[in-house]
């Protein structure tokens, strides 16, 4: 006899994003990659901020803590009647399942449902699973009242300990979850009919594999792709999901009265004649502009959803490491100082403080990406008034070396349509990124809160060894973003001579 399908409420979001992604989670997950480590502590981030959300409701009954799955649907129809909040209550119904963060007991036999998100905004994806939630308690017999989200408030500041009330706002969806409800079956039996196929339905690769979570099976599903795809056009993606459609799959195939903005046909003129764009007036101006000394920075930082500090609100970067290089002359050698915290506690100022004696009084501060630097900049300057006077100063030296790639002053096909430190050094020198520990941002600020060790995320605690591992990686990655840039901006020199 088949084996009857259930549709979680995972199962059944993954299908509203793509109904191949969904066949696989149903009939074979084992073929769907695993999350890395770093998606994997973000995935454990939203854990913790799940734990803080049942601060908001004393008393609540956790029922994930009660033995497996069958144990909790038994339990959950228990514990209804005793009009308590429960935290992970389940139901199932036919062939649908679900869990609910939290159940709150309102009027004389309605419930409210609350899912808890760690994002400081409404997303249209969190009215379907709240809807599919709706949906199969109401089977189940549960009557629900409200529909509320519980997201993060990017306006608390955190004042010695964690105040859940601030923390969270609650934002009321019952209205838009009825409106979602009424095609939910006829989605239901969609979904059902495609689990029962033998194989994956065929569905083209499009703006869904992103949206609104980049899809595990991608690489999988994009490998057909040539090296240089239409999907690498710069900008909104509609353009590249027509031409898909109309079979282009190259930018060099791309017809030449085709509608491109300038950026675009850049990338198809660099395509077809496989040189790169260089636009040596523009690139000579950006290397005018420059003071020496030259002064190469980069900052690393962390946002967490719960804020770690008094005076930090939630997302908030925090800066915990810096890399310096100072050059007098463009062939000249570098001189290099770099900073990371010794661990989880506020070593802001600290940082500050060190980087106030690195910086002399004139000279260009290059930076990869302005707005971010200048941010946290102003952000620190804010916490710190202290050092706002000096955070001004140094504001109005800063150079965005990023600004020749994005403005496509220089464009080499290699870069796949951006202009990111980590495609555009290795377009343009002989060096990347590829092999190292960690290789990009996302990456640091995970690995820095996981050797801090005093972040709750359930993670197991890092070894001594471990610990030293991940700060040589640390100091010899952002060291990487610097020192790339002294190249990037040699190479620079080179072809506009
Ligand atoms: S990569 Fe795209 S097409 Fe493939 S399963 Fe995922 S969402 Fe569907």
């Amino acid at each position: 006899m088949d084996k009857k399908i259930i549709i979680s409420k995972s199962k059944y979001l993954a299908g509203l994003q793509c109904l191949k992604y969904f066949w696989y989670q149903i009939n074979a997950k084992e073929k769907i990659p695993q999350p890395d480590f770093v998606n994997q502590f973000i995935f454990n981030q939203g854990l913790l901020v799940g734990e803080y959300a049942k601060k908001l409701y004393p008393g609540g009954i956790d029922l994930g803590k009660i033995g497996d799955l069958k144990e909790q649907l038994v339990k959950t129809f228990e514990l209804l009647s005793e009009r308590k909040t429960l935290f992970e209550a389940s139901c199932s119904f036919g062939n649908v399942y679900c869990r609910s963060d939290i159940l709150v007991p309102a009027n004389a036999d309605k419930w409210d449902i609350v899912e808890v998100k760690s994002s400081t905004q409404l997303k249209e994806e969190y009215i379907h699973d709240v809807a599919f939630q709706k949906y199969c308690f109401e089977k189940a017999g549960v009557n629900i009242r409200k529909c509320q989200i519980a997201c993060i408030n990017n306006q608390y500041i955190r004042k010695g300990d964690i105040n859940p009330e601030e923390l969270f706002k609650r934002i009321d969806i019952t209205v838009e979850v009825e409106e979602i409800l009424r095609g939910i079956e006829g989605r239901i039996e969609e979904l059902l009919e495609i689990a029962a196929g033998k194989n994956p339905p065929e569905i083209f690769i499009g703006k869904h594999c992103n949206e609104p979570y980049i899809c595990p099976l991608k690489d999988k599903c994009w490998e057909f792709l040539p090296d240089n795809h239409i999907f690498n056009l710069y900008g909104n993606k509609d353009k590249a999901a027509r031409l898909y459609n109309e079979g282009i799959l190259s930018i060099k195939d791309i017809p030449d009265r085709y509608d491109l903005n300038l950026k675009q046909q850049i990338q198809l003129e660099c395509a077809k004649t496989s040189r790169p764009k260089i636009d040596k007036d523009e690139i000579l101006k950006f290397i005018n502009s420059l003071e020496y000394p030259l002064y190469f920075f980069d900052f690393e930082t962390f946002s967490t959803a719960i804020p770690l500090y008094t005076g930090v609100k939630p997302y908030q970067r925090i800066p915990f490491q810096y890399s310096i290089h100072i050059l007098d002359s463009i062939d000249g050698q570098p001189e290099h100082y770099d900073f990371l915290a010794e661990g989880a506690e506020d070593s802001r100022e600290e940082l500050l403080l060190n980087l106030r004696k690195k910086i002399g009084e004139t000279g260009s501060i290059i930076v990869y990406y302005e707005s971010f630097e200048k941010g946290v900049l102003k952000e620190l300057a804010e916490a710190f008034p202290d050092y706002s006077q000096w955070t001004t100063s140094i504001l109005t030296r800063i150079v965005d070396l990023y600004k020749p790639f994005g403005n496509f002053h220089y464009y080499h096909s290699s870069q796949k349509g951006s202009a990111s430190i980590k495609n555009v050094l290795p377009a343009i020198t002989d060096l990347s990124y590829e092999g190292m520990e960690i290789a990009e941002g996302m990456s640091a600020s995970i690995y820095f809160l996981y050797i801090c060790g005093n972040y709750d995320t359930g993670e197991s605690c890092p070894t001594k060894e471990e610990v030293e591992k991940v700060r040589k990686s640390l100091i010899k990655y952002c060291r990487m973003d610097t020192g790339g840039m002294i190249h990037i901006l040699r190479a620079l020199v080179k072809e506009a001579m």
